[in-house]
């Protein structure tokens, strides 16, 4: 079994419930167990347009391959309507797979570890939650954050069940 994490996001529509619609079905999708679920975050877009989005992280178990795991990010994108008039519109659905155990992989479908996610406060936040001693290779979480702590973001408050 390997751990990974999942960024959700979400900035259209009932962001909140979307995103609790996917960690669920992330949850209960063949190869996957485990789930644990940070808290929910409201944050101004970065590289992107729109409202303010909603995000989250998870922690999940799996044994899919990383490729096949991102083949299932995707169909839970789908499920979910997602629209992509232009690039970086903003989306009913984002999922990213952040990390993947140790494993690095360069392909071109996927970057693991995920590109931009160190310097990301909407990520290392629930990250941090799941994962508080986690060191990325630029660096501790702890250190990371600082880094970007300009970036306005705010637990959203009267957080749904998960
Ligand atoms: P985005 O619009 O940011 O969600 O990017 C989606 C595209 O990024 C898809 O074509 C994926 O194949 C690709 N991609 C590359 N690395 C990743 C990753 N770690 N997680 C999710 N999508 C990825």
């Amino acid at each position: 079994m390997i751990k990974a994490y999942i960024g959700l996001g979400a900035n259209l529509g009932d962001a909140r419930h979307t995103l609790q619609q996917a960690a669920h079905a992330l949850g209960a999708a063949p190869g996957i167990s485990g789930l644990r679920l940070s808290r929910f975050y409201r944050s101004a877009p970065v590289d992107a347009t729109g409202p303010d989005y909603v995000n989250a992280v998870a922690e999940i178990d799996t044994d899919l391959a990383a490729d096949a795991l991102l083949s299932v990010l995707q169909g839970i994108e789908n499920q979910h309507g997602r629209l992509r008039p232009y690039r970086n519109a903003p989306r009913t659905l984002d999922l990213d797979l952040l990390l993947y155990g140790e494993l690095t992989v360069d392909t071109p479908r996927l970057t693991v570890p995920h590109p931009r996610m160190h310097e990301r406060a909407f990520v290392l936040r629930p990250l941090e939650e799941l994962r508080p001693a986690l060191h990325l290779r630029q660096g501790s979480l702890t250190e990371l954050l600082q880094a970007c702590s300009d970036q306005a973001l705010e637990p959203v408050p009267d957080q749904p069940e998960t």
